[in-house]
């Protein structure tokens, strides 16, 4: 069965994006994933479908009225109940700045839940009572602020996208990517072999694949150390990581520099 998306959003159509190119557009014709998209506005009952008022205690900017929002989840929770996997709870996540941060584990954890509810906001944000009452999770993209919650579902979706089953040309390019082991990816390089004079690493050319494994990690553990040394503070290091990292300090090379 798909991996099951549904989107309250105001602006469906920006939705083209992931749906019409590269590999999130593959994974949805060949229904690894399925999107619906749900618009408050149809869930309005005045003539001008209005979404949003004022703020009560006055300032600046709109707030997003709770029974539009309430109605489009109700309605996108009554589907995913009946097309979808009945034992699977639905998990409804709202993307907001002042959410936890996204990162390499949450998208894993949120890839085995098979269908999400993804609220996506705009103007100041969402009346508090709306996401008491419906919203289990709240994520933000990084600490800066959007003009809408559209762009960071788009992210967290291709995020989850990449890691279902059948999604990659490639599944091992996935298990290849940064973060994936705690550690930054390393540098990649295709033709020409001499770019102004500059040379492709020669392990590279060597064939030896064990050396050119070796080398890749090496590298990844430079970067890391280097770039985001947080990351590895936070896992223990194989033996032949803490080497690898031990000879990097004798050649004295830092990524920074080079
Ligand atoms: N007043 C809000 C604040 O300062 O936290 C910002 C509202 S922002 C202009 C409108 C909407 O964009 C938010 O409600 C949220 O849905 C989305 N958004 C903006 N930045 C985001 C981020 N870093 N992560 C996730 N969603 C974000």
């Amino acid at each position: 069965m798909a991996y099951q998306f549904d989107v309250i959003t105001l602006f469906p159509e920006m939705f083209d994006a992931i749906k019409n190119f590269g590999i999130t557009q593959r994974a949805f014709k060949e229904n690894i994933v399925a999107l619906n998209l749900w618009n408050p506005r149809d869930f309005t009952e005045d003539t001008h479908k209005t979404v949003d008022d004022r703020p009560y205690g006055g300032g600046p900017g709109m707030v997003m009225l709770v029974e539009p929002l309430a109605k489009a989840i109700t309605a996108a929770k009554n589907a995913q109940n009946e097309v979808g996997n009945q034992d699977v709870k639905t998990w409804v996540l709202h993307l907001s700045p002042t959410g936890k941060k996204l990162n390499h584990q949450k998208v894993m954890e949120l890839s085995k839940y098979e269908q999400l509810i993804l609220l996506t906001s705009r103007y100041e944000g969402v009346d508090q009572r709306l996401i008491e009452e419906f919203v289990d999770e709240e994520i933000s993209i990084g600490d800066y602020v959007l003009s809408g919650g559209e762009l960071p579902a788009m992210v967290l979706m291709d995020s989850i996208i990449r890691q279902l089953e059948g999604a990659l040309g490639h599944h091992d390019s996935a298990l290849e990517d940064s973060f994936v082991n705690g550690l930054l990816d390393c540098p990649h390089y295709t033709r020409p072999e001499s770019y102004k004079n500059n040379k492709v690493p020669e392990v590279l050319l060597s064939g030896n694949h064990a050396k050119i494994k070796a080398w890749r990690l090496k590298m990844s553990l430079q970067r890391t150390r280097d770039l985001r040394p947080d990351l590895l503070a936070e896992r223990p290091l194989t033996k032949e990581e803490a080497r690898l990292l031990k000879e990097l300090d004798a050649d004295g090379i830092n990524s920074v520099e080079s």
